[in-house]
């Protein structure tokens, strides 16, 4: 048949739209039933062949589709069988229960947010975490802003615009999402003094690098990657007596930012928000939902007279963290106070914490489970495999795990992958060697029958 005849068979939109449930708003009917009707026209037009007869209803379907995609949540949940726990394109850190009652009450109800109870007067949203921080990071004064990119925008816009501030050349990272240290210190109107070379950096850098214009020394933790072999690096403590005695500040991006030492949990060191202070980091920013496990923000920590400047910067109120985040923050802080406490209840922490030992019976499970099924074309076995930290966090860290592979010879790899990425919910998967791997350390309990019911609905496909 020729293309003209073809697209005169297409439906009209009207049509369409009384073909679609009126139950939708009628302009979510009329963009499907658009949309559809585009497609159609395109395919008819690449000479695609196309059936005349049922085209209305083939056309009907391609809308009912599309509304259904229309009216479902766009940010929904996933299952993630990555292994990596902090998984940024994944929401990095999941907030423990504990956290969601307050995280309810302070989005249905009013609250005190800026609301002083004691005095019966305007009062500071900043209030309700910065005694937590300082009690638990030994800090003078804290501040929390949308994530740890604006920390550190806001650290050297406050205290170091116009003026030089003296930085590794190892430390000149790169996070992703574009966020570069020489060019954040670039938008802050700070002049950055790059020294050393990329491998070592020796104390005599840093000294002959001080000028009149120097106002501070700043360290970047090397938090999404390791330099190994020839290499020399200043400890936080030499650069911080440094900074004292030239009158500068010494300020610390430590990135993932941890409050609990990971080494005793058998994980890669890293430096405690703590640790830095007492080494005489004078400022010290981290994000919220990296290994702390909480949601997104940017903290800030140090003495109060600097910590004073930077909350009167008028980009502070540009930064601000909502009621949301405050609520949820000061939940997860709370656990802190009793570390092992925060170890088992926030997942990030225990996530990363458990070992291929407690691992194993989970995957076990999932595997009989699976195989239970008994899926004609499928396949689904035990093995080894290595989680990540993520998110720019722990870079050296491989935790042993267990995973359940699974094969078809209904599909390849990668369409099976497909496959579990359209399910609802989705199911993220890693591919290694042509096979799919689900890497038990970041598959919640719940997620295991989602799991289950997932593969059952591939079977009829198969
Ligand atoms: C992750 C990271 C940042 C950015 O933190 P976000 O909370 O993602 O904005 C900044 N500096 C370092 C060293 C980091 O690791």
């Amino acid at each position: 048949m020729q293309k003209q005849e073809l697209l005169r068979h297409l439906p009209k939109i009207d049509e369409l739209i009384s073909l679609l449930p009126e139950t939708s708003p009628y302009s979510t009917r009329l963009r499907a039933a658009r949309e559809a009707v585009s497609s159609w026209r395109t395919r008819i037009l690449a000479g695609e062949a196309v059936e005349a007869e049922s085209i209305v209803t083939q056309v009907a379907n391609d809308a009912r589709q599309r509304l259904i995609a229309l009216e479902s949540h766009s940010l929904r949940p996933v299952v993630n069988a990555t292994g990596v726990v902090i998984h940024t394109n994944l929401g990095r850190s999941l907030l423990p229960d504990i956290a969601f009652d307050a995280l309810c009450q302070a989005a249905g109800r009013y609250s005190n947010l800026e609301y002083d109870l004691v005095k019966g007067e305007r009062g500071s949203r900043y209030s309700h975490v910065e005694d937590l921080l300082c009690e638990l990071t030994g800090a003078e004064a804290a501040l929390v802003v949308n994530n740890n990119a604006a920390a550190t925008l806001i650290v050297l816009e406050s205290l170091a615009k116009d003026r030089e501030v003296v930085v590794s050349r190892g430390e000149l990272v790169e996070i992703g999402g574009s966020f570069r240290i020489p060019d954040v210190m670039a938008k802050s109107g700070a002049i950055l003094k790059e020294i050393g070379a990329t491998n070592r950096t020796h104390f005599r850098d840093y000294e002959s690098a001080i000028s009149d214009q120097t106002v501070m020394l700043m360290k970047v933790h090397q938090s999404n990657f390791s330099i190994v072999g020839f290499t020399k690096s200043v400890p936080l403590r030499q650069i911080a007596e440094l900074s004292h005695s030239h009158n500068l500040i010494a300020y610390e991006d430590l990135g993932s930012g941890t409050l609990v030492d990971f080494s005793r949990y058998g994980l890669p060191y890293e430096p405690t928000v703590q640790e830095s202070l007492k080494a005489g980091a004078d400022v010290v920013s981290f994000s919220g939902d990296k290994l702390l496990g909480g949601p997104q923000a940017g903290i800030i920590v140090g003495s109060k007279q600097l910590l004073d400047k930077i909350k009167t910067n008028p980009l502070n109120r540009a930064m601000r963290i909502d009621k949301l985040t405050l609520s949820a923050l000061e939940s997860i802080l709370r656990l802190y106070r009793e570390p092992s406490r925060a170890v088992k209840l926030i997942p990030t922490l225990s996530m990363l914490t458990v070992t291929a030992d407690q691992l194993l019976p989970r995957a076990r499970g999932l595997a009989k489970k699976l195989n239970h099924l008994n899926l004609a074309n499928f396949t689904f076995s035990l093995h080894e495999t290595v989680s990540k930290a993520g998110g720019g966090s722990l870079p050296l860290s491989c935790m042993k795990s267990w995973a359940v592979v699974a094969e078809s010879k209904a599909f390849s790899a990668a369409e099976l992958e497909k496959r579990l990425r359209d399910a609802t919910p989705p199911v993220i998967v890693r591919i290694e060697n042509n096979r799919i791997v689900m890497d038990i350390r970041t598959v919640l309990e719940k997620d295991t029958d989602i799991i289950i019911s997932t593969f059952k609905g591939l079977r009829n496909d198969a």
